[in-house]
């Protein structure tokens, strides 16, 4: 994990957007090293880099904006490409929004695992927590601690009979993420459906792209872990931590947090300089120059 990595190979599938109900093609290409994940919507010509000053609208889902042009529900896709380690990406798709899929990073953990990973001759730079940060709104927090390795710890309430406090914590490996996070799918009140439609959002959505719970119950018949909703929770915090454009040495604590939440930790950090520092990988010899990029696709030059 000493050194950046891309694909090894372009990889690619269709399906609808959640929020808009269209379909969409999605690409994911190698990148040369330093590129970071970047958007290509290639219906509009535009770049958007999968960073923390190019945070849009976080209702629901993360949409990234960059000079007008907004590509949505993104945090997914981030979550497995940061939680597999895949530092260098392009990522294409012919409209505004990524595909939902069926509502769980597990396809794109899938179609990563396809693409295979390629290391870069440049080693990684962590971002390694030094000081405490929080972010407290209302009854939900979320935190950044010190922390040897890349943890997070979630817990859940809601006032709701099936869904009164959920609570996990994870070390984030390639392995824990693609066996116990990645598979976790979105979910939603019933009782919230009605509203979202109101509002033009989750035209797309369907029992094939979220859990939904009823006052009864989960309307989809079976859930793939016991506790799917908190996992879920951590895989969104992953796509959203993924904006800090390094590998996290770190602890999120996170409580009734979401989308917002994560982010504005991410950036207290970000904007407290004491707090952090950029380490190269855990027992890395020094690194060697970066090689020079086969073909450029820095946002200036494209
Ligand atoms: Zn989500």
């Amino acid at each position: 994990m000493g050194y950046r990595r891309t694909l090894r190979r372009e990889v690619g599938c269709t399906g609808i957007g959640l929020h808009s109900g269209k379909l969409v093609r999605l690409r994911l290409l190698p990148a040369p090293a330093e590129h970071g994940i970047l958007f290509r919507r290639t219906d509009v010509g535009a770049l958007i880099p999968a960073r923390l000053d190019c945070l849009g609208e976080q209702d629901h889902a993360t949409t990234l904006s960059r000079d007008g042009v907004s590509v949505g529900t993104v945090e997914h896709l981030l979550s497995a490409l940061f939680g597999l380690g895949v530092d260098d990406a392009l990522v294409e798709v012919d409209g505004p929004e990524i595909p939902i899929l069926d509502g769980s990073a597990a396809p794109f953990v899938i179609l990563i695992h396809e693409a295979g990973l390629k290391p870069w001759n440049v080693a990684r730079q962590y971002l390694e927590v030094l000081e405490p940060v929080e972010v407290v709104r209302g009854g939900k927090t979320a935190r950044l601690l010190p922390a040897p390795h890349f943890e997070v710890s979630y817990s859940i309430g809601f006032d709701h009979p099936l869904l009164r406090h959920q609570s996990l914590e994870v070390r984030v490996s390639p392995r824990t993420f693609a066996e116990g996070i990645a598979p976790a799918r979105t979910f939603g009140f019933l009782r919230e459906v009605e509203t979202l439609r109101r509002h033009g959002l989750a035209l797309g959505g369907s029992l094939d792209n979220a859990v939904v719970i009823s006052e009864t119950g989960v309307l989809n018949n079976t859930l793939r872990f016991e506790d799917e909703f908190v996992r879920h929770k951590i895989l969104d915090a992953v796509g959203d931590l993924a904006l800090l454009g390094h590998p996290l040495l770190g602890r999120l604590e996170a409580t009734k947090a979401g989308h917002a939440l994560h982010a504005a930790v991410a950036r207290k950090l970000i904007d407290t300089p004491d707090a952090w520092r950029l380490v190269p990988g855990p027992g890395l010899p020094a690194p060697t120059p970066s090689p020079a990029p086969a073909l450029s696709l820095r946002p200036s030059e494209a």
